[in-house]
């Protein structure tokens, strides 16, 4: 069903131009141009009222003339006459609307889009954009756009969300020599979006790869959906990260969630690999299109110049793939094929003597071997040996060799000679780049691509029916009290409901009433404040840890409360929450926002009150599992601090991964309700030990 509409937009077996101009240089007039440029083998109806001819194609006065059915209107009439021009096509029986048109939401008119998407419902047609380049294919030969010609062609897929982008990138396809299929423009958004066309290229025989530029997603849930379902690698080059709507957060997580970081996280979730900048989209994009995933972590690195190898070993560290010293076989083996003064440990030196022999004898050798998961070959051109020639030679061996479940990175560091060696490899299949930094790089996107396909599941993942109608009485006996914050003490009440380890915790009104309650706990006890005013409670002088007696419970509850009235003399007070006293452990945090993109986001950190200037914190879009939260310790730059450092034993992490997974099965039970929430501290304890959650927020959602 999705797979035949989106063909109607991207391999649609004839188009109209609607607005097409007979005047060169207007869009009308570019679009029917390129479209014969580029060879297109299917109907072209121009559709224009004062033209009879634009280009040889025969024009219509409206789409309703055109006497053949047509699948697909490139829409080129000025905004305010889109939309009825949309009727006359789905009169016609139009399937898809490719709306080059712009003056839409991008300009605050989001009702004009609003008002085209219901004429597209009304007749089951889709659209593409608006505010579009258009569309372009080399296995089409169609340059459905206004970008000036097809690109360099090859087997990736652009999806670019800002149009000019597309026309640079296309350009630019020749001069970096990768080469793309297709190339999407996608607009606005207003109907067909990335997600579509990602499940849609799965069946695309003319894609292996699929490049994003992104700006925002629309339904971030929808997008990771259809990156875990993704038969090819996907790879994300995301702009617009700096952290936004942080000043209005009312808790720990909302200061945090910057939209990088979610956005990187729901990357991961979605098996999506990411680029650092246009330069790397490029390269990566070139590997991932032409190369299998890097299965295993065994690298070996050819090379004939020292310097460039250790740049390589260097470089594969800083990427995630460190390598390794090769087996004594792999390294007797190729002690045959480089002088006495070479090094076969790996990186390979071949030294400077190795001409084309040589590297064709090492390459067929090193592919075949089981040790070697992938190979990088580099190259420094010297005087005594002809580039394009090694070029060939390695081509050929691999080619001898016969294996195609193990990727191969090149880089050539040389001149104009180098420079057509890397051209032709490239032409012939094999990624080269210009430097050996370059080549790792991409050897490192093939690696994450192996690993993502490994973690980017959809999560083990149960409501808890009893668990959320325990939360829910809490929830509607505060919201009938009129309040949208939880007390610390309701806020735990939730959490418990979830299994989530809570300090006990009871509510004194009096003085007399602390000290029962203390005596029930048994000293040493915490005192807190109750007040759905008092968020932040040491602030407000509202905390009180290790209390030892009587006496000192009495002082405690007459100071917390005499300290909240001077912290805010109109707050309603319910009284002073007497708990238990947590043994010392890790500080970390947990928390929970609504993100505006992606819905229930939970954040895992390192906690206590540098939490905010460190800000050292993950993120996944929920739900997660156990395995999934496990994965986020190790993203935290304090990772090791939970692995033990410094002689301390080992963090409870087991313990702390099935918390995180209660949570976020509590923030997705509770979707409708929480707005956010955090956990801070949680006390992580040695393992074995488990771990405490000593402090509680809910913000509830408006309603
Ligand atoms: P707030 O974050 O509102 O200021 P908390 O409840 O987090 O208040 O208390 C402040 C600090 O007191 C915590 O970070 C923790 O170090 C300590 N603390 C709070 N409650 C307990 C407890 N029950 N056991 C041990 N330490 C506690
Ligand atoms: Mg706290």
């Amino acid at each position: 069903m999705n797979h035949d509409e989106i063909n109607t937009l991207l391999k649609p077996k004839t188009i109209a131009v609607v607005g097409a101009s007979a005047t060169p240089g207007k869009i009308g007039y570019t679009v029917v141009e390129n479209l014969k440029k580029s060879g297109y083998k299917g109907a072209v109806y121009p559709i224009n009222p004062s033209a009879s001819d634009i280009l040889g194609f025969k024009c219509y006065a409206s789409i309703t003339d055109v006497p053949g059915s047509v699948d697909a209107a490139v829409m080129c009439v000025p905004v305010k006459l889109v939309n009825t021009c949309a009727e006359d096509c789905g009169k016609k029986g139009v399937k898809g609307l490719i709306v080059i048109t712009s003056g839409f939401s991008e300009v605050g008119r989001k009702d004009l889009e609003e008002e085209l998407v219901a004429t597209a419902r009304k007749y089951k047609m889709r659209i593409l954009g608006p505010n579009i380049v258009g569309t372009l294919s080399n296995s089409d030969k169609m340059n459905a756009s206004f970008a000036p010609f097809l690109p360099l062609d090859g087997k990736a897929t652009l999806i670019t969300q800002s149009g000019a982008l597309l026309i640079a990138m296309d350009a630019a396809t020749y001069t970096r020599r990768v080469g793309f299929d297709k190339m999407v423009s996608i607009g606005n958004m207003c109907d067909v979006d990335i997600a579509d066309i990602i499940e849609w290229l799965n069946g695309d025989e003319s894609t292996t790869c699929t490049s994003l530029y992104i700006e925002g997603l629309k339904d971030g849930r929808k997008f990771i959906k259809a990156g875990r379902a993704s038969k090819k690698p996907i790879i994300a080059l995301k702009s617009g990260v700096s952290a936004h709507g942080a000043a209005a957060a009312a808790s720990h997580t909302g200061s945090l969630a910057g939209a990088a970081k979610v956005y990187g996280s729901a990357f991961k979730q979605a098996g999506v690999i990411q680029a650092s900048d246009l330069d790397n989209l490029f390269d990566r994009t070139l590997a991932l299109s032409l190369m299998p995933p890097l299965k295993g972590e065994n690298l070996l690195v050819i090379t004939n110049g020292g310097g460039v190898g250790v740049l390589a070993t260097d470089a594969a560290e800083r990427y995630g793939i460190p390598m390794k010293f090769a087996p004594k076989d792999v390294q007797e083996e190729l002690k045959k094929h480089m002088p006495e003064f070479g090094s076969a440990k790996n990186p390979v030196d071949l030294t400077g003597m190795a001409g084309t022999e040589w590297y064709a004898e090492s390459v067929r050798f090193a592919i075949s071997h089981p040790w070697v998961d992938g190979l990088i070959v580099l190259y420094c051109e010297t005087a005594m040996t002809n580039p394009l020639e090694i070029a060939k030679g390695i081509k050929q061996a691999l080619n001898e060799a016969g294996i195609k479940d193990k990727p191969v990175t090149v880089s050539y560091v040389g001149g104009e000679k180098s420079a057509a060696a890397m051209s032709w490899l490239v032409e012939n299949g094999i990624p080269a780049y210009a430097a050996p930094d370059l080549a790792v790089n991409a050897m490192a996107a093939l690696r994450e691509y192996a690993l993502l396909r490994e973690t980017a599941k959809e999560p083990d993942y149960k409501s808890n029916d009893a668990a959320r109608k325990a939360a829910m009485q809490i929830i509607s006996a505060a919201r009938a009290d009129g309040r949208d914050a939880l007390t610390e003490i309701e806020a735990k009440q939730v959490f418990n409901a979830y299994g989530l380890p809570v300090t006990s915790t009871e509510l004194a009104k009096t003085e007399d009433e602390a000290v029962a309650l203390a005596k029930k706990i048994g000293f040493p006890v915490v005192m807190k404040i109750v007040s759905p005013e008092i968020l932040h409670k040491s602030d407000a002088g509202g905390v009180k840890v290790n209390i030892k007696d009587e006496a000192a419970a009495r002082e405690a509850f007459n100071t917390i409360i005499k300290n909240a009235k001077a912290y805010k003399a109109d707050a309603n007070i319910h009284g002073v929450a007497v708990q238990e006293m947590a043994p010392w452990g890790t500080e970390t945090i947990l928390g929970s926002t609504n993100d505006a993109t992606f819905g229930p986001t939970i954040m895992f950190g390192l906690g206590g009150i540098f939490v905010e200037v460190l800000k050292d914190v993950t993120f996944r879009v929920a739900p997660i599992d156990k395995v999934q939260a496990a994965e986020m310790f190790e993203e935290i730059r304090a990772a090791a601090i939970l692995k033990g450092a410094r002689g301390e034993a080992p963090r409870d992490r087991k313990a702390l991964s099935d918390t995180v997974e209660k949570y976020s099965s509590m923030i997705i039970d509770l979707e409708d309700e929480i707005s956010e929430s955090d956990a801070n501290p949680v006390l992580v304890y040695e393992e074995g030990k488990g771990l405490k959650v000593v402090d509680a927020r809910i913000i509830l959602k408006k309603k």
